[in-house]
């Protein structure tokens, strides 16, 4: 067996950690920032607040990136650094701005544009500006990821693009910013987090240390997910949640993710389902097919998750999908079989190949027929 682990990100986890802002970057020596966000926070006082309490720290705000970014947007808000002559960038946002902010970041002092090294294999050189990251759901984990995750809306096409310069100087994980999300939001990133840990753990790529961290994040999201969607104002789910997003992050960010995420990027692209919706849409399916290849692994991780076994697991998912109000098939899409064939053949993304059982177009074909 031979595996290599390494994780650079200083994280600080807690309520109200994020006021801890000016701190951690008199910490990094560094004094003028581009904060990253939505529009959102933006006007929601959750940015004034920190620009409030952190002085002059803030030189400007980029919030007009896109729910799903784009180069255009990782461009402009290089632009927006260079001008500003900022030395850091924060975020504070969901996985889009986290990943804007990354390969923004990166490619300021470069004075290029995104689209040399996004898609076409070119390797990003290291550098770039400190990062801080702090994530708004639970969520992506992508606070503590090297990947950042762009469409190209003029070539069509939407690819993760993965750095070790990508690496935040600073995670601030603080449950508070996420008491505010609605139900259907807590649901669908909560049901992301899942996704994270079970194919962080299922793929092929996997290693001790993140299968420790998938198991204690999916143990985390069967016990807490339901409570911090129906009753929002649960602060101890929500903390709980938060810490699930996070480890799951730490889980899958070297093992990668697999079908499930493979298969979500076309049902995102296409069809609009959100992020998480469109993974926990397979999520059970590939379980079963999965765990019935897999030397027992999966049945595994499900006893030590509290179940009978995978099976039992994804029988579990389906209930968390239903009591959730989270999409369960494909029906309202009236695809036909011209549809279902692209379908199938663009669900072959590489991240279809983490999988340790490999996962055929006939396999595809079966599950996305008992959902049409
Ligand atoms: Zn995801």
């Amino acid at each position: 067996m031979k595996w290599h682990y390494q994780q650079p990100v200083e994280i600080y986890f807690g309520n109200d950690e994020r006021f801890r802002l000016g701190e951690i970057a008199e910490k990094l020596g560094v004094t003028r920032a581009v904060l990253v966000c939505d529009r959102i926070l933006a006007t929601n006082g959750t940015v004034q607040d920190l620009i409030d309490r952190t002085g002059n720290l803030i030189a400007a705000v980029y919030d007009k990136g896109k729910p799903n970014p784009t180069v255009k947007n990782v461009d402009e808000c290089a632009e927006l650094i260079r001008n500003t002559n900022a030395d850091f960038v924060v975020a504070i946002g969901g996985g889009s701005s986290m990943d804007c902010a990354k390969a923004a970041a990166v490619i300021a002092p470069l004075a290029e544009s995104i689209t040399v090294y996004h898609g076409t294999g070119v390797s990003l050189p290291a550098g770039g500006l400190p990062i801080i990251q702090i994530p708004s759901t639970a969520g992506t984990g992508s606070e503590v990821t090297a990947v950042s995750v762009l469409t190209n809306e003029e070539k069509g096409f939407k690819a993760p693009l993965a750095s070790p310069a990508f690496y935040a100087a600073a995670a601030i994980v603080d449950p508070v910013i996420t008491w505010s999300m609605p139900p259907h939001v807590t649901a669908i990133t909560g049901l992301d987090v899942l996704s994270h840990a079970i194919e962080g753990y299922q793929s092929r790529n996997n290693q001790p240390i993140t299968d420790l961290f998938c198991l204690e994040a999916a143990r985390l999201v069967f016990r807490h997910l339901r409570a911090a969607c129906v009753s929002p104002a649960s602060t101890e789910a929500r903390e709980q949640m938060a810490q699930a997003s996070l480890l799951a992050g730490l889980g899958f960010n070297l093992p990668k993710t697999g079908p499930s995420h493979a298969c979500s990027f076309v049902l995102t692209n296409r069809y609009g389902i959100p992020h998480g919706e469109a993974c926990a849409l397979t999520l059970d399916s590939f379980l079963e097919i999965i765990a019935q290849g897999d030397d027992g692994r999966m049945n595994e991780f499900a006893t030590a998750c509290g179940f009978a076994d995978a099976a039992a697991m994804a029988e579990e998912i389906r209930a968390l999908k239903r009591d959730l109000g989270v999409r369960l098939n494909l029906k309202d899409l009236n695809l036909d079989a011209a549809a279902l064939q692209d379908l199938i053949r663009d669900s072959q993304h590489p991240n279809m190949l983490n999988s340790p059982v490999e996962i055929t177009d006939e396999m595809l074909r079966k599950m996305y027929e008992s959902m049409l």
